[in-house]
């Protein structure tokens, strides 16, 4: 693939783009994203789960050195979200009926908020905060 490097040492694909503004290209008759062709002729194919991410933001890019598998961190309820004490402290201090509330509230699931309650998770966050005076 015919290639240009940029001043940020990015290999610009020279073709034309996918209306996705990544670089596409063709090989034996199947269309093919071209960072992602060029990774996976180094790397082998990229896990389903993962994404194929640039480091430098250029869609056109397809230097191995700017590419990185990653995560989709735009997914809901992947991995936990982490509770402050004070946030820890209201759950324990409201009813279980408001627990879908303040899941909402918080960005957990209802189940985290249970969890919290009956103290099977945040053991480590006291209920009320030692005084100093
Ligand atoms: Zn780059």
């Amino acid at each position: 693939m015919k290639t240009i490097k940029n001043e940020s040492g990015c290999l610009i694909f020279q073709g034309k783009p996918h209306k996705s503004g990544y670089g596409q290209l063709k090989v034996f008759g199947q269309h093919h994203y071209a960072h992602r062709y060029a990774w996976t002729q180094k790397n082998g194919p990229v896990p389903a789960d993962q994404l194929l991410l640039h480091t430098c933001g250029n869609k056109l890019c397809v230097n191995l050195e700017h590419l990185y598998l990653g995560v989709h961190t735009d997914m809901k309820g992947c991995g936990p979200r982490k509770l402050s004490d004070e946030q820890v402290r209201t759950i324990r201090l409201t009813s279980p009926h408001d627990a879908p509330t303040l899941a909402k509230l918080f960005e957990v699931s209802p189940d985290t908020i249970r969890s919290v309650r009956t103290g099977r998770t945040y053991r480590s966050v006291v209920d009320f905060p030692q005084q100093k005076d």
